[in-house]
């Protein structure tokens, strides 16, 4: 009803005065009207006994001519001076005498209360309204000897005293009642300014405001509560800030982790996820708070989240989505209400790395038994038929030659295996030209026996850039040995230099048989060949370019391919920066 504490105190405050104001007035007016009748009675006692003694004790007997008109004026004259109603009245109840009426009208008085219990008791007291007076009054009646005297005093007096009393009393009590009241409103407000300034730091507290507080309090009860408020306040902050701090730090490792996560509550929706998994399924804007089947658009995954909701079971599997492949976990938890954790570890990496394996290994193993078979077969001939000299000769000579083949296949396995697993190589300052003169005079005899003319145009290069020199060698070796071997007889080779503004080029062009534009970006592959013939007839490894690639791309370095008919060049760009 009344919800405001103010209003409540108030309310209270005024109920209790005014019943206080109440009880005042009924217990003061009946306590004034009790001991003024008390007093009233004595004196009209006094009276009765003053008129038995003084007027009528002589005389006796008392009847009706006892009353001379002496007698009438002595007591009518006392009746007037004391305001005062007189009865004589005969033992039987015959009225003899009245002060304000004519007592032979009168009707017989013996069954009034106060002559009832004056017959009784001797005295008799009673208060009515009197037909006479008309007037309340209070009548005291005395047996004396054979007849009854009866005084009555109006108790209009009485009333009215009552009434002025009770009148002050209301004035005063209407005026107290104000005053209690403003001093109450201004007594409640001091009393709840704190409790309103605690429930507004309360809700402004569960409103977010955490750097709330309430400031001046008191040294009261109240103010050492706010005081205590304050402190679990803080604590609270403290321990937000805590919890906060952990959270975030919780989304950092989560949106670190280039596996998409996701955590989908009881009630099918996301509620927590990172980068990889919005980017796995195509996703932008907030998913937080939308169900999962909207998001994940796959329904064998959909159906598999599905079924560990309902059956809180872990579910693991693998699935190709977009073209990737994952190993899917989902994990219930065991909390009822809690949902699943679903994580999709990206695997194909790991799969293409198995798949390269298993196709290198096929490939080495071809690569390396070729060599052996043919060296097995001219051995087996040499040892089954006695050949002549000159034929035992050439079939050693073939044999040998494999050999070298094989051994320069397991060397350049070794190499393609050091580039791959080294993650370090000195950056030292290197001179491509003074490189690219030693690939040259290394392969020299090759050059001469297949008669080709080499023209260098390097005076553009810089005498120093970053490097490394065996990484460079491998590169530049590899590119002008294939430009050799693939290269027609009285062929050519050109090795220029130029530059643009983000790169030194330098190109290495043959005129030989060139590459198909369909067969260039497998050339780098492991053991690719575009014609395996001549690759074998050249004592190519069919690794030379892996070699290239891999350097290249822990240089820094760009390699580009083109060729046609009359030739291929093989461009190499070494970054400005690294100048
Ligand atoms: P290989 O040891 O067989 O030369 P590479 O890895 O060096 O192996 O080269 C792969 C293939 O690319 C070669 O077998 C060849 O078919 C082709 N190739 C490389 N360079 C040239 C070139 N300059 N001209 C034509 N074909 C080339």
């Amino acid at each position: 009803m009344f919800k405001r504490l103010k209003t409540k105190l108030i309310v209270v405050y005024s109920v209790a005065l005014v019943c206080f104001i109440s009880f005042l007035l009924i217990y003061s007016s009946s306590h004034i009207h009790k001991e003024f009748t008390v007093f009233l009675k004595n004196e009209l006692q006094q009276s009765n006994d003053y008129i038995n003694t003084y007027c009528l004790s002589f005389h006796k007997p008392i009847n009706k001519q006892f009353f001379s008109y002496e007698i009438v004026t002595v007591l009518k004259n006392l009746s007037h001076k004391s305001s005062m109603h007189i009865t004589i009245i005969q033992s039987d109840g015959t009225v003899l005498f009245d002060s304000d009426a004519d007592f032979q009208m009168m009707e017989n008085h013996s069954y009034r209360p106060e002559i009832l219990q004056a017959t009784k008791k001797g005295v008799g007291t009673a208060i009515r309204f009197s037909q006479t007076m008309k007037a309340d009054m209070l009548y005291v009646a005395e047996y004396f000897d054979g007849y009854y005297i009866s005084s009555a005093k109006s108790l209009d007096t009485v009333n009215a005293l009552i009434s002025s009393i009770t009148k002050n009393i209301l004035v005063a009590g209407i005026i107290i009642l104000v005053l209690s009241i403003g001093v109450t409103f201004i007594n409640s407000s001091t009393f709840t300014k704190p409790i309103t300034e605690s429930l507004q730091f309360i809700n402004n507290f569960f409103d977010g405001d955490l750097n709330a507080r309430i400031y001046n309090y008191k040294d009261d009860e109240l103010g050492l509560l706010q005081k205590a408020m304050n402190r679990l306040a803080d604590s609270i902050q403290q321990r937000i800030n805590e919890l906060s701090g952990e959270k975030n730090k919780l989304f950092m490792i989560i949106e670190s982790i280039h596996d998409p996560i996701a955590l989908i509550d009881e009630n099918k929706k996301l509620s927590v996820y990172n980068g990889a998994f919005a980017h796995c399924f195509d996703l932008s804007n907030e998913l937080v708070n939308k169900y999962y089947y909207t998001l994940i658009r796959h329904s064998d995954l959909n159906a598999k989240i599905h079924v560990s909701l309902l059956q809180k079971q872990k579910i693991i599997f693998e699935e190709t989505i977009n073209n990737k492949n994952f190993q899917i976990f989902i994990y219930p938890f065991q909390d009822p209400s809690s949902g699943v954790l679903l994580v999709m570890h990206d695997v194909t990496e790991q799969k293409r790395i198995q798949q390269l394996k298993s196709d290198l290994v096929g490939n080495l193993s071809h690569e390396l038994k070729t060599p052996i078979s043919i060296i097995r077969g001219y051995l087996e001939t040499i040892k089954d038929n006695i050949c002549d000299h000159q034929t035992t000769q050439q079939f050693l000579e073939h044999a040998l030659l494999n050999v070298e083949r094989q051994n320069a296949i397991i060397n350049d396995m070794l190499k393609l295996n050091q580039l791959e697993t080294s993650t370090y190589y000195l950056n030292e300052t290197i001179n491509v030209k003074d490189c690219i003169s030693r690939c040259i005079d290394l392969l020299m005899p090759k050059i001469q026996k297949k008669n080709l003319t080499i023209a260098m145009e390097l005076d553009s290069l810089p005498e120093k850039i970053t490097g490394n020199d065996f990484l460079a060698e491998e590169i530049f070796f590899n590119i002008i040995d294939n430009a050799i071997n693939y290269n027609n007889e009285g062929g050519s080779i050109a090795i220029t230099a130029s530059a643009n503004t983000n790169a030194l080029i330098i190109r290495i062009a043959d005129t030989g048989i060139g590459i198909p534009p369909d067969e260039i970006p497998r050339i780098f592959e492991r053991f690719y060949r575009v014609d395996k013939s001549r690759s074998r007839e050249t004592g190519g490894t069919g690794l030379g370019l892996s070699i290239v690639k891999h350097a290249a791309l822990i240089l820094g370095w760009k390699i580009d391919v083109s060729s046609s008919m009359n030739g291929s060049t093989f461009s190499v760009s070494i970054p400005t920066y690294k100048v």
